[in-house]
């Protein structure tokens, strides 16, 4: 029996919502559409959010013959779980290092995808807030209604398998942490870290995060580790936090070491997300030094920090 098969009928029988994914196929996604772009990731029924299989659809859906078909997981109210998906490529290494630092635990059934790590969470029973796509900032987003999650074994385009690193055969899902249901409502209404100077925030207690979010995006312009450090500490010691909450002071030598750890794990690439960027001319050139970096403009970008 192929792994894929055995864990599908076990996860039926566990009464997670699965369904199947196209397999695939010498680096191709099994639909046979060439141009596909969700290779691993394609659900094979198209009304995949109501077609969780039972013990009998898994043993037929994933037969021999059929090819590895993946796993998808259905999050959604009527699921009952959501997801937490942490990648690694946009800071998530340093944002659950701070998470963990402020006791905020997020232990729960976990598996790991070629960049990170997928946390579920039971959904919640009574929650003001639609749990969708909410993006919680270091690397971390919600995937709640409309979204699904693949599951260890399925392959992953990267030719790396999922895996778990907590599995549900030897925990239950958890109930989703009072401060992370918190987190996702305070990030239901989308406030660009930069923007025009208008209607941006930098939210009590979010500095950090805000900090993080920022050096990967001069990361992705191609600033290197000593321009990262150099932005840290201009925006150390030029601003502060507006309460006197400790759990809200930044330790110098952590945010030092988030930022070499940026600069170091992620290449310089340039990614979509420049155009939130335009901070009143402020944008530093790409490749650009320590020297060339306007920081000045750290006001400029965070508007609503208070300075010194
Ligand atoms: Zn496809």
């Amino acid at each position: 029996m192929s792994a894929e098969r055995e864990a599908a009928i076990a996860y039926a029988r566990l009464g997670l919502p699965i369904f199947p994914l196209h397999p695939i196929i010498d680096d191709r996604c099994g639909c046979h559409d060439s141009k596909c772009k969700a290779i691993g990731k394609h659900p094979i029924p198209t009304g995949w959010q109501n077609s969780i299989v039972s013990v009998p659809a898994a043993e037929s859906c994933w037969r021999s013959g059929l090819g590895a078909r993946g796993i998808g997981l259905v999050c959604g109210p009527k699921a009952g779980i959501f997801g937490v998906d942490a990648d690694r490529r946009h800071g998530a290494d340093a944002t659950l290092q701070d998470w963990k630092r402020r006791g905020r635990r997020i232990e729960t059934v976990t598996d790991a995808s070629g960049d990170g790590w997928h946390f579920l969470y039971r959904w919640p029973k009574s929650f003001e807030v639609e749990i969708r796509a909410q993006d919680l900032g270091g690397g971390l987003q919600v995937r709640g209604a409309a979204h699904f999650l693949v599951l260890a074994p399925s392959l992953h385009h990267s030719g790396k398998r999922y895996q778990w690193i907590r599995s549900p055969f030897d925990q239950e899902v958890a109930e989703a942490p009072s401060w992370l249901l918190e987190l996702i409502a305070a990030k239901s209404h989308r406030t660009p870290i930069v923007a025009d100077g208008e209607q941006q925030l930098v939210k009590i207690g979010e500095r950090y995060h805000a900090l993080v979010r920022f050096l990967g995006l001069l990361r992705s312009m191609g600033f290197g580790e000593k321009a990262l450090v150099g932005f840290t500490d201009v925006f150390l010691d030029t601003s502060v936090e507006v309460d006197d909450d400790p759990d809200h002071k930044i330790d110098r030598d952590h945010a030092h070491a988030a930022a070499r750890d940026i600069a170091r794990r992620y290449l310089p690439y340039r990614t979509k997300q420049k155009a939130p960027l335009v901070v009143r001319g402020a944008v530093p050139a790409p490749g650009g030094s320590v020297s060339s970096f306007p920081f000045q403009s750290v006001r400029a970008v965070f508007p609503h920090t208070a300075y010194r």
